[in-house]
């Protein structure tokens, strides 16, 4: 069996008016992450983990923030995407772990539904889909509440 691991990262801007997603998933909040496409750092940081694992580059290489097309867009689509091309690739997604580190709004409500979400997207099971909240206890970008950021491993086994 040859299992084979990616890391990604992801950090976004919270600003007024922008809806709050993470991993597919709209938490009333008074701000969202800046972006051009909905921002969502979950999604982001698990698609380059991904992509990793599988030495495909990074998700900037396949839509990158100057084409127009990506303006707005689901980021849950371009994870879907991504676990698309793992798949061609010839690996099978085992699990994937993240964790998110923002000062509000709290989280812990909202996993399961997160989970539940990506799930969904990456076509494994939830029992396989981790996801993590952290604060950074008021310290920097994430603790003063002007950044989210997520950080993320995947784990792919060679299915062919
Ligand atoms: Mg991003």
């Amino acid at each position: 069996m040859s299992v084979r691991v990616g890391h990604g990262f992801d950090a976004h801007r919270l600003v007024a008016g922008r809806p709050f997603i993470l991993g597919g998933v709209r938490i009333p909040f008074e701000r969202g992450p800046l972006g051009h496409s909905d921002g969502d750092a979950l999604a982001h940081a698990l698609a380059d983990a991904i992509l990793g694992a599988c030495n495909l580059g990074d998700l900037g290489r396949h839509f990158p923030d100057s084409d127009p097309q990506w303006k707005g867009a689901d980021s849950l689509r371009l994870l879907e995407a991504c676990a698309r091309m793992a798949r061609e690739a010839g690996y099978e997604l085992v699990n994937v772990d993240a964790t998110v580190v923002v000062e509000a709004p709290k989280l812990a409500p909202h996993l399961d539904a997160i989970r539940a979400r990506l799930a969904e997207t990456l076509r494994i099971d939830s029992s396989s889909v981790s996801v993590k909240a952290k604060t950074s206890e008021g310290m920097g970008y994430t603790g003063d509440g002007s950044g989210i950021a997520a950080y993320a491993v995947a784990a792919l086994e060679r299915s062919r």
